[in-house]
């Protein structure tokens, strides 16, 4: 599943030991393998091949551009969700070709700006917003592609907030009203509305929900062929899992193998859209024990790192594996299990800095005895981690650090205190 094992009980990432990073580089950092992220994209590539897919990787999850311009160096395309994100992209060395946009809100300023770089495929979200679109692309006397987000109305059966494809969300449109849309839109003079676009949810962590909206968008599709309305394209999307440690999640060649018989005789261009399973597993934030504390009620281990820099745990009760970056060989860990079988381990709730009760990586963890500056580290914290950080309680954001083999580099560095007021000291008007 990744490149951060145990030697001599030392975490290593590839061949760097990451104490060795955390001694140059300080804590807390986001540490991320290259080989595991291209990794995954080659699995990814591999288990839907026979559909020669265009990969476009979902940069929300992680955005660092020396992350994409490696996929983008690979051949990888991207999923983009604002404008910032469309800059990223192409600043990374995307091909605007292979880039794909979706969000229920783009401004003009974000349509002009995607229009301008000859995006692939402009992924609507609502009747609104492709009149909007076609009205901005008519006076640059142009013509884009699009494709329309279908809320196709299933369950992914994950938390409420990552749930995308259900008729009560946001996102995309019903499949009567992407009909009437089709029918209307397909041979516009400004935006030709050519493909369908799902995305249900993240982590999805079975297959029957992706097969359920598959099979719903294909019945709508054919209906429209018979109507003459061709749709040339069908991008199904993101939300496959990754290996948290604690839910079996299905490989590549595991929802591969229920999707790719139901498209590989349709005549359609596909896109994918991973993100959480191509770079989740790839990252992991390295933090240090400030201190140790106990209460009546409790034992704490008190980090330097928390809600600010990694925030899925109180945000979505999401289970990050946390163990001790160098352990004695008893403690040497066999899987990452929530809980694991080894004598001598401590209940320990294991808290942050900031001044929040919900500050908190793990609640009631069995973890071996640990002292001020050891140092800890959260496993597949590379998806949805550096990107949801904030400055809260003034903590400047952690370093990023990208390890290739026996080389490693900083890929973002730590914030100062000056970042940290540069944008309210330089004030144009
Ligand atoms: C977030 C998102 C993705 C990626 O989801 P993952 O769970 O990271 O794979 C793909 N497509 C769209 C439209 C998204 O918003």
């Amino acid at each position: 599943m990744d490149e951060f094992r145990y030697r001599d009980g030392q975490l290593y990432c590839e061949q760097i030991p990451v104490k060795d990073i955390a001694a140059t580089v300080g804590t807390p950092t986001y540490i991320y393998s290259a080989a595991t992220l291209l990794g995954h994209y080659r699995k990814m590539a591999e288990a839907f091949g026979l559909l020669k897919p265009t990969i476009c990787y979902s940069i929300k999850s992680c955005q660092n551009l020396h992350i994409c311009s490696m996929l983008a160096d690979n051949g990888c395309g991207f999923d983009v969700v604002s404008g910032g994100e469309l800059y990223r992209a192409l600043q990374a060395g995307a091909d605007p070709s292979q880039i794909v946009y979706a969000g229920v809100g783009k401004t003009d300023r974000e349509l002009c700006e995607a229009i301008e770089a000859g995006i692939g495929l402009f992924n609507i979200e609502s009747e609104a917003e492709l009149q909007n679109l076609a009205s901005i692309v008519a006076s640059r006397n142009a013509r884009v592609s699009a494709a329309l987000r279908i809320n196709p109305d299933v369950d992914p059966k994950t938390h409420a907030y990552t749930s995308t494809g259900k008729k009560e969300t946001k996102f995309g449109v019903d499949l009567d009203k992407a009909h009437e849309l089709f029918k209307a839109w397909n041979n516009h003079k400004s935006v030709h509305l050519r493909g369908a676009h799902l995305h249900i949810g993240s982590p999805v962590y079975t297959v029957e929900p992706y097969v359920e909206a598959i099979q719903k968008v294909l019945k709508l599709i054919h209906s429209l062929k018979s109507e003459g309305v061709v749709i040339d394209s069908l991008d199904i999307g993101g939300g496959y899992g990754a290996n948290y440690g604690i839910t079996d999640s299905p490989s590549a060649a595991d929802y591969a193998r229920a999707i790719v018989p139901l498209l590989k005789s349709e005549n359609l261009k596909i896109y994918i859209e991973p993100g959480r399973s191509l770079v989740g597993n790839a990252g992991v934030l390295l933090a240090r024990v400030l201190y140790t504390k106990e209460t009546p009620a409790k034992r704490f281990v008190i980090t330097d790192t928390g809600m600010n820099d990694l925030i899925r745990p109180s945000l979505y009760g999401a289970f990050h594996f946390i163990w001790p970056a160098q352990v004695a060989k008893e403690f040497v860990p066999a899987s990452r299990a929530e809980k694991l079988d080894l004598p001598g381990l401590l209940e320990v709730d294991v808290v942050g800095p900031v001044c929040e009760s919900g500050d908190f990586l793990a609640k009631g963890r069995c973890l071996p005895p640990m002292e001020r500056c050891d140092l800890l580290a959260v496993f597949t914290a590379g998806a949805y981690g550096m990107v949801m950080s904030s400055q809260y309680n003034s903590r400047p954001r952690a370093a990023e650090v990208l390890v290739q083999g026996d080389r490693w580099r900083v890929i973002r560095r730590r914030e100062t205190y000056e970042d940290l007021l540069r944008a309210e000291i330089e004030v144009e008007y």
